[in-house]
């Protein structure tokens, strides 16, 4: 059987191997010309490293990533509240990684090209449309740079791996127009520094109105400073930003005014900020969740079927946990028409609870929460640990990794 990928993705790539590694011949096309090492900071929640270990990949992720120890959450006075181990700290079978999205992309990319041959992903081919019959399906591809038709493919499956603003998906569902925005920008940057806390911490400060995400991605350098992602999330209202570009600069300055007070003994973030290259905004928007994903010989996964805030750093992990469910789906069915029912079935409840769970702001919840009861800071007596603890294992139980389910697994 001929699967036909669109999209490099972090899912799209990572379906290439896990559908190649069950038999079935794989292609896979990526619009841009030519892979480069986008984006910034990335989650590998344990439940994508079970499915990523299996295709070999372990090793190789963990050369290049961090692998998170501790999530805490303060408020804007850098008051911790919260603190919980994570992955095989917190006894899970599998890590949990923080790692740069393009070297992911490109270990990835490399293990596709590895196994499947150096022709399986082809790139400068954006899928303009499809047909599909009793016969099989056929895509159309564009030079994106020139609208030019430069090529048709058949295969027996398509899976729209291409992203928020998909194709397929269009196709599929023409009249649902663009993704839907929050409110809230996420202003995204880098800077190499030396590590804060235990160099293996993430770090969620603030409250949805401004937040900051800080932790780092790589090893440290020979002079033992760490690139350290960080997130800025502000409460805009209506924005001019729509489009959901992952590539625009924003403007530093403002932002460095606005997190100027945030000085802590742990953290100095308006220095850290000062310090970095550029940063990037992005609208932070999601899509409604859908009834369907497939329609025929044709299916969806990660951002193209279920685009969600990028909270409790469950986005590329739903994306991976999609690929393993079609690829189960397609070796315990003979009818692939009735595997990609029964994927659609498994994922498409699982993804959209949460999607929206990540809208009523999933586990950061705790940061509005403790915001709302002490907004002048508390003591350490007053932190309602009970009720905290409530909404973490909450979320981890609808977001598929809570310690003990995901144990039972192989
Ligand atoms: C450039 C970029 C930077 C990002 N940076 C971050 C980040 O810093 N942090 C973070 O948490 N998330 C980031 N993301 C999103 C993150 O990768 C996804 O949320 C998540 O990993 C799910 O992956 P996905 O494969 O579904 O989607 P994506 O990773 O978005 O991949 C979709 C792929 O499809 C390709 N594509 C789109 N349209 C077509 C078409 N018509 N034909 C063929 N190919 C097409 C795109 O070029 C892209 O390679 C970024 C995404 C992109 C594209």
């Amino acid at each position: 059987m001929k699967v036909l990928i669109i999209g490099g993705g972090i899912g799209g790539l990572t379906a290439a191997l896990c559908l190649h590694g069950a038999g079935m011949e794989v292609v896979v096309c990526e619009s841009v010309p030519e892979i480069k090492p986008l984006g910034v900071g990335i989650n590998l929640l344990p439940h994508s490293m079970r499915v990523l270990s299996r295709v070999g990949l372990l090793e190789r992720i963990a050369e290049h990533a961090v692998e998170t120890a501790e999530l805490s959450y303060f408020n804007k006075f850098g008051q911790r509240f919260w603190s919980e181990p994570r992955g095989q700290f917190a006894g899970y079978k599998w890590p949990q990684f923080s790692v740069h999205r393009g070297v992911l992309q490109y270990i990835l990319f490399d293990a596709v090209r590895e196994t499947l041959g150096p022709d399986a992903v082809r790139t400068n081919h954006h899928l303009d449309h499809f047909e599909q019959n009793d016969e099989g399906v056929v895509a159309h591809f564009v030079d994106r740079a020139t609208g030019e038709m430069i090529h048709e493919e058949r295969a027996d499956l398509l899976v729209g791996a291409d992203g928020i603003n998909s194709v397929v998906r269009q196709q599929l569902y023409p009249d649902e127009g663009p993704p839907i925005y929050s409110e809230n920008v996420l202003y995204r940057g880098t800077t190499m520094m030396p590590p804060f806390l235990a160099g293996n911490v993430m770090a969620m400060i603030g409250s949805m109105q401004q937040k900051m995400v800080v932790y780092p991605i790589a090893k440290p350098d020979v002079d033992g400073r760490v690139l350290t992602n960080w997130v800025g999330n502000l409460n805009e209202g209506q924005s001019t930003l729509t489009a959901r570009d992952w590539n625009r600069e924003a403007d530093k300055d403002r932002l460095l005014d606005l997190y100027k007070t945030w000085q802590f003994d742990w953290l100095d973030v308006p220095q850290m900020m000062a310090g970095s290259g550029k940063v990037y905004e992005f609208p932070m928007s999601d899509r409604n969740p859908l009834d369907r994903w497939t329609f025929g010989r044709v299916t969806l996964l990660g951002d193209a079927a279920h685009p969600m805030y990028p909270i409790g750093s469950n986005g590329a992990s739903q994306a991976i946990l999609d690929a393993d469910a079609l690829t189960r789906a397609l070796t315990s069915t003979t009818d692939p028409l009735d595997a990609l029912t029964a994927y659609d079935r498994e994922r498409v409840p699982a993804t959209a609870k949460v999607v929206l769970q990540n809208r009523a702001k999933g586990p950061d919840q705790i940061l509005d929460l403790m915001e709302a009861r002490f907004p002048t800071g508390f003591e350490k007596h007053e932190i309602p640990h009970d009720e905290l603890a409530e909404v973490m294992d909450h979320y981890k139980r609808v977001a598929g990794f809570d310690v003990q389910s995901l144990n039972q697994l192989t």
